[in-house]
């Protein structure tokens, strides 16, 4: 059983006379910089001149300093930029203003976990990774609940980083619903794995094969795609909300018996073992070294399959049908 904190286990007074750098003021940084300052915590975003994010998070009542000055006057500094950009701003800006005893902390691990970012040894570092995109994490919070998160440290120089780690949790809200022990290497590597495999990877090729399997054969593109891919989100609503019990529950008996019978014809052996190789890789640093190799020569498989994916007839036939459907948000 993992290892659970709730509420009681965190306390804001550790974030007291503190002030916190939020680096970034996209997805995660506007949420994790709104709910710590409602929270009571001392808050700086940290961006660069010229960020498009700067009026934002000036106008939601911020106070914003370029990314060096924001680390400089904070001895929490939370990076929650694009993980492929965070070992140069970190190398270029923050590195050098790092103070004895500060903590640098991360909402992924990817760049702790693959070296990319190496820390000096008299600084805590610790990750506080919510489980739920930055959007759900502050509207969650304004609601007065939390969205989980995952805790982890790497690095204990003060003896106090998982209390600090904890408060920080509270503040962000995280620990109204639940907050999780892991380590930076558990959370990258299934957290990669997740995304590779079944959430990005593996749902999006499982739609395409389905949807070519019924365009090929001479089914309506229109008809193929509302199978396929529209209905998705009722399934996953459902397995969200109450686990398999429930979509089973919900769709008919001859649904649930196509499910049974079909489903390791569809997931073979074939595909577990691709996926213990999939694992492997990320374990042992492949996966990593080509996509940090991807993003220092100009993204050439990334923008190519980007191209192919987006060349897909599904992609036509979606944006015709989505039309019809007033309720979506453009
Ligand atoms: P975003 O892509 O939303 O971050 C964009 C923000 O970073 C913008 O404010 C952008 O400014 C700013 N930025 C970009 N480059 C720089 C720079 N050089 N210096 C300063 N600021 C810069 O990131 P996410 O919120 O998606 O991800 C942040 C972290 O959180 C990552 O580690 C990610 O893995 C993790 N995470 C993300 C989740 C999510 O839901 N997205 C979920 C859980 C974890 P501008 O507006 O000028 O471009
Ligand atoms: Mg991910
Ligand atoms: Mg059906």
């Amino acid at each position: 059983m993992a290892k659970m904190y709730y509420e009681k286990d965190g306390s804001l007074e550790l974030l007291k006379g503190r002030k916190v750098a939020v680096i970034g003021f996209g997805s995660q940084g506007h949420a994790h910089a709104l709910n710590l300052k409602e929270s009571g915590a001392d808050v700086v975003v940290g961006l660069y001149k010229g960020s498009k994010s700067w009026e934002t998070a000036e106008a939601s009542g911020l106070e914003v300093m370029e990314v060096g000055e924001a680390v400089a006057v904070s001895t929490v500094t939370m990076i929650l930029i694009p993980d492929e950009k965070q070992r140069k701003v970190y190398k270029e800006y923050i590195e050098k203003n790092l103070k004895d005893g500060d903590a640098l902390a991360f909402a992924h691990g990817f760049n702790i976990n693959y070296g990319q970012i190496t820390p000096p040894a008299n600084v805590d570092v610790f990750m506080i990774a919510p489980k739920g995109p930055g959007h759900l994490v502050r509207r969650v919070y304004q609601e007065g609940k939390g969205v989980p998160a995952l805790l982890a440290v790497h690095q204990d120089y003060t003896g106090k980083a998982k209390n600090l780690a904890l408060a920080y949790a509270r503040g962000l809200g995280a620990l109204r619903a639940g907050v999780i022990e892991t380590t930076f290497k558990e959370e990258t590597e299934t957290d990669l794995f997740g995304e590779q495999s079944v959430l990005c990877g593996g749902i999006t090729e499982l739609i395409k094969a389905g949807f070519d399997t019924l365009r090929e054969a001479g089914y309506q593109e229109e008809i193929a795609y509302f199978e396929c891919l529209h209905e998705m989100k009722l399934i996953v609503d459902l397995l969200y909300e109450g686990g398999f019990e429930r979509m089973r529950f919900s769709v008919s008996d001859t649904a649930e018996y196509g499910d049974y019978v079909t489903s390791k014809r569809i997931i073979t052996e074939e595909t577990r073992k691709e996926m213990k190789k999939v694992l492997a890789e990320i374990q042992n640093g492949e996966f990593a070294k080509a996509w940090i190799v991807e993003n220092m020569t100009g993204r050439p498989v990334f923008n190519k399959r980007k191209e192919q994916e987006l060349n897909h007839p599904i992609v036509e036939v979606g944006k015709n049908l989505r039309e019809m459907m007033s309720w979506l948000k453009k």
